[in-house]
């Protein structure tokens, strides 16, 4: 049996990916120091034989004496409202936790997979986005704390891939949604949910004309499995080109759960992106893929969820 360590395992995509290792027949151990992850994401699979939990920092250490032969390495807060908050342990594990998972994958001689992001483009001057755009990111603005520590993950696992050979993989992420978001996440597809859910107003930043792309989570992690098994050792896109605005998504969520909530206009965050679409022509090339899900589809299941008592 082959064995997956995936570094922030109990969180939304982790946990997933957690499942779908498993049902391939997988061993995995899951590591997560649960700042932003949540332990009932992964109860369910708590007791299999063929799961561990291990609740770590990957910013130390990290010491394990079994074989281990894929590391993915997914911790990290990843909503805004998150990483403001954890302005440090971002810049941390996107620096140091990767540095440590690199190093752990080289001892085991283990594939390598890095969660990285549509965030490493900034702001983007050309749209769609395709993975040879280098980004128009501001360093030291609020965002910086993860675009910057995402932007060193893949620049160090390129270099582990040169330097020591380590077949590295790296996918980047776009806006993706589905059951096991958090209520309280601050991202714009939880909040607006809830707050139709609740009557209460719909918070629109800004004029609600920048546009982001959103991509179902199953239609992601059949993209990381794909990539996974492959070649590549380049980065990959991976989201929903289906593009809209923001005020739209704000306006579909209200019809669908047959909201009486208002939009109201809030302040636009600093460095907020006007405009994200991926380009995934590499990924339907490379890994014959192409995301399957329709948004009004995906939207109805993560409505369900947030509606059900496990949220
Ligand atoms: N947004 C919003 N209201 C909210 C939360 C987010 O208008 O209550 C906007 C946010 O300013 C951004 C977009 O929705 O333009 C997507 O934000 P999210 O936090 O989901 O992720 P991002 O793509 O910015 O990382």
């Amino acid at each position: 049996m082959l064995t997956c360590l995936i570094t922030g395992g109990a969180g939304f995509i982790g946990s997933h990916l957690c499942d779908r290792l498993i049902r391939e027949g997988y061993g995995v151990v899951c590591m997560d120091n649960l700042i932003t992850g949540k332990v009932s994401n992964i109860a369910h699979l708590k007791g299999k034989t063929n799961f561990k939990f291990i609740e770590h920092d990957v910013t130390k250490y990290i010491d394990l004496d079994e074989k281990i032969d894929c590391v993915l390495h997914f911790a990290s807060p990843a909503s805004p409202v998150d990483y403001l908050k954890f302005p440090i342990q971002t810049l941390k594990v996107g620096s140091l936790g990767t540095h440590n998972a690199l190093g752990l994958a080289k001892v085991k001689n283990a594939k390598f997979l890095l969660a990285s992001t549509s965030e490493v483009y900034g702001d983007p001057l050309v749209n769609p986005q395709r993975e040879d755009y280098w980004g128009n990111v501001n360093p030291i603005g609020p965002r910086g704390v993860y675009d910057e520590a995402k932007r060193f993950a893949e620049a160090i696992t390129l270099a582990y891939h040169r330097t020591h050979g380590i077949d590295a993989k790296i996918v980047r992420i776009f806006n993706t949604y589905g059951p096991r978001m958090r209520k309280e996440d601050g991202r714009a597809i939880p909040n607006f949910v809830n707050q139709a859910l609740n009557d209460k107003p719909i918070t629109v930043f800004g004029d609600g004309s920048q546009t982001r792309s959103f991509g179902y989570i199953s239609d992601l992690i059949e993209g990381i499995y794909k990539l996974l098994l492959s070649n590549l050792n380049e980065p990959v896109n991976l989201g929903n080109p289906q593009e809209m605005s923001i005020l739209k998504l704000a306006e579909t969520i209200i019809s669908l759960t047959k909201s009486q909530s208002r939009i109201i206009y809030k302040n636009l965050p600093t460095d907020d992106p006007k405009v994200r679409r991926p380009d995934i022509s590499r990924a339907k090339k490379e890994l014959n893929w192409r995301p399957e899900v329709i948004f009004e589809e995906g939207l109805k299941k993560t409505i369900a969820w947030f509606e059900s008592a496990e949220s």
